[in-house]
């Protein structure tokens, strides 16, 4: 690494430069707070959207849990989100799935 005030090259991970004595740490904190300045996962909270529409439960789930993996896989907050749109699909999958059994079970009573 560098001397953040003089250019010099110090060792790594040093707090003071050894030529100049400037302070080193600053440079550190502000590299860890990019790091964990750290995105939220769009799919997780494409997931939530969806499922929280109450429709193509399916699609809501599926698309939750690819982002839990990509979140987790990325290091990216939304793992929440994805888990409440992970229960929220499921369950509207569920009524969905017994809606869609109602819908045909009329149709072929009809015929
Ligand atoms: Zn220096």
């Amino acid at each position: 690494m560098f001397c953040r005030n003089c250019g010099a090259s110090i060792a790594e991970g040093s707090s003071i430069c050894r030529f100049c004595g400037c302070k080193q740490e600053n440079v550190i904190l502000t590299q860890n707070n990019d790091t964990e300045k750290l995105n939220y996962n769009t799919l997780c909270i494409v997931g939530l959207i969806i499922s929280t529409l109450g429709i193509f439960g399916i699609v809501g789930l599926i698309i939750s849990i690819i982002g839990l993996r990509d979140c987790k896989k990325k290091n990216q907050k939304g793992k929440i989100i994805a888990i409440v749109g992970i229960v929220r699909s499921f369950f509207s999958t569920f009524f969905e799935a017994i809606l869609i059994v109602n819908i045909l079970y009329g149709i072929f009573n009809v015929i």
